[in-house]
Formats: C-alpha cells, sequence, structure tokens
C-alpha cells in the first residue's frame, strides 16, 4: 500500500477509473493523434530544468512512472462524459469564416457566448492554475493534476493549425474527401492522417524514430536557430493570442487553401504539409515546456506577475 500511497490517496475514486481508462481506450476523435500528442509531451518533458521535472512526476498517477506523454490525450477521451462536457469547448477555436485572423475578444468564447471557453482562454486558465501549485496542500493535488494534463494537451491543440479554422465548417470536420483510397474529413488531414501516413512511409510506423528526426531539426537542425523566439514568452495572455494566430494563419495557406470537398489529397498535399505538421508538434512540445519551466521554476520573473 505504501507504493500507492500520497497521490492514489487524495484522488477520488472517479478520477482514478478515468484515467485508467483513458489509458487503455482508442484516441479522441477530433484532436491532434494520439502520437501528435504525445510527441508534444515526450518534447516538452525531454526539454524541462529540474525543478518543474519534479513537479511533473509528483503530480503524474504512479502507474505512468513519470511519463507525462501517457496522459496527453487524456482530455480527448473524457470531453464527452456528462462531468467534464464543459472542457468540450476548450479544443479548438472557431473563427469567422475565410477572416484569417484570431482575436481573442472576438472569438474566444463557446457556442453560448461564454468568453473564455476556447483552447486559448483553456491554456491561460490552465496556466494560472499551476501557477498556485507551490501554495499547494495535499487536497490540492487532484485539480493540479488535471490542470498539467489539461494544460499539456491544449498546447497540442492550439498549435494544431484546423484546431483554429472556421466556424461553419467546424475547422474542416464538415470538408469530406478522400486521402489517398480512404474516406475522411480535412480536419482530420491534419489530426491524423499526415502523421500516420509519415510514419508508415518513413519511420516503420515508429514514434520515437519519428521523435528523433524532430528532436534533431530543432536542435541542430533546420529549425535550430528559431527556436529561441518560439519560447519567447512574458505575458501568456499575449502569447495564446500570437500561437492561434499562426494556427489560423496555416490553416488559411496550407489547410483549406485549393481544397474542394469530394477531392482527393495524395502525394502533393502529404509532401508539402507534412513539414508544417511537424513544425508545429515542434513548437507546441518547446513551449510547453518554456511554460511548465517558469511555473514550476524558482525564478521571480515570468507569469506570476502577468497573471
Ligand atoms: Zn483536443
Amino acid at each position: 500500500m505504501d507504493r500507492l500511497g500520497g497521490l492514489w490517496g487524495s484522488l477520488p475514486l472517479a478520477f482514478l477509473l478515468l484515467l485508467g481508462a483513458a489509458f487503455n481506450s482508442a484516441p479522441g476523435a477530433n484532436a491532434w493523434s494520439k502520437e501528435g500528442h504525445m510527441i508534444t509531451c515526450k518534447i516538452a518533458q525531454s526539454l524541462l530544468e529540474p525543478e518543474a521535472k519534479e513537479a511533473v512526476y509528483h503530480l503524474l498517477p504512479g502507474y505512468v512512472k513519470g511519463d507525462l506523454s501517457a496522459l496527453c490525450v487524456w482530455p480527448d477521451q473524457i470531453r464527452h462524459w456528462h462531468k467534464y462536457s464543459w472542457t468540450s469547448p476548450l479544443h479548438f477555436i472557431d473563427t469567422p469564416d475565410d477572416a484569417c485572423s484570431f482575436t481573442y475578444s472576438r472569438d474566444c468564447h463557446d457556442q453560448h457566448g461564454v468568453k473564455d471557453m476556447c483552447v486559448a482562454g483553456a491554456v491561460k486558465n490552465f496556466t494560472s492554475q499551476l501557477l498556485h501549485y507551490r501554495e499547494g496542500t495535499a487536497d490540492r493535488r487532484y485539480n493540479m493534476t488535471e490542470a498539467l494534463l489539461f494544460l499539456s494537451h491544449f498546447m497540442g491543440d492550439i498549435h494544431q493549425p484546423m484546431h483554429v479554422g472556421f466556424t461553419t465548417d467546424e475547422g474542416g470536420n464538415t470538408i469530406e474527401l478522400r486521402w489517398f483510397r480512404h474516406k475522411s474529413n480535412l480536419h482530420h488531414v491534419w489530426d491524423r492522417e499526415i502523421i500516420q501516413t509519415a510514419l508508415a512511409d518513413y519511420y516503420e510506423k515508429d514514434v520515437d524514430q519519428l521523435l528523433q528526426d524532430i528532436e534533431r531539426n530543432y536542435t541542430d537542425g533546420i529549425w535550430s536557430s528559431d527556436v529561441s523566439s518560439w519560447q519567447h514568452c512574458s505575458d501568456i495572455s499575449k502569447c495564446v493570442t500570437s500561437w492561434a494566430k499562426e494556427s489560423i494563419q496555416i490553416a488559411c495557406k496550407w489547410g483549406y487553401n485549393g481544397v474542394e470537398a469530394g477531392e482527393t489529397l495524395a502525394d502533393d498535399y502529404f509532401n508539402s504539409r507534412m513539414p508544417y505538421v511537424m513544425k508545429r508538434i515542434a513548437q507546441g512540445g518547446v513551449r510547453l515546456a518554456m511554460i511548465l519551466n517558469q511555473v514550476f521554476g524558482s525564478s521571480e520573473e515570468g507569469f506570476a506577475a502577468a497573471t
């Protein structure tokens, strides 16, 4: 029992069951694929400084053995559960059709107009919650664990370009088409198909090989001189806005542009869009690490003053 004490003892049974169910079930339908989220979180965890590394380890349930990526897809798996239905609008942003822009005050709300209920608001909110971690007592850990998992997941989603898409087509979900020989839709092409095709064609379906390739690209490859600018962020409110803007701009230029419902997307689309998908996964991971290092680090600077 000792080994299971601590965290288990402080969590309601329902939460444990949820985590268990999430760990064993299939990935959700409308999100970066399981692989996209896992790679984002693996990148982030590899870039954590000692204090953040320890806090993350402390917050994760013991059975994942300190592996954040094992639970990064959890928010997709519970979003339709009654208890968590409020989280459903937090995975995306609907922007005005063809505007190709994001304005927080205009666009960050749910379908009923409730402010801040979008992925940009969620990243802000869960970052603020985690800032209280260091004041925490045992009974706060339940909320802090969830906040960590939600933040880690939503940092993936805000970087998936079609998660900041047009309103009428639900971020490409209603644009049905074919991906090579099977039926899909434009949202899924960016969530899953491009990653799955890359894994199959170039990485022997091995996620770790793809992860290593992405890591090489930002350590000493094509993105290495850009990484420090990716991490620049002193005000989380401004940062979430600029990350969402990046996404809608990529969605417009490379997601929607020239795509017609009913057509077949294949090699040309795959080859030209894959670099954007991989870069967004890398940026999500690098920026998630940046947030966690600021939130859990000992420095007095950072978001603490801004929230
Ligand atoms: Zn999601």
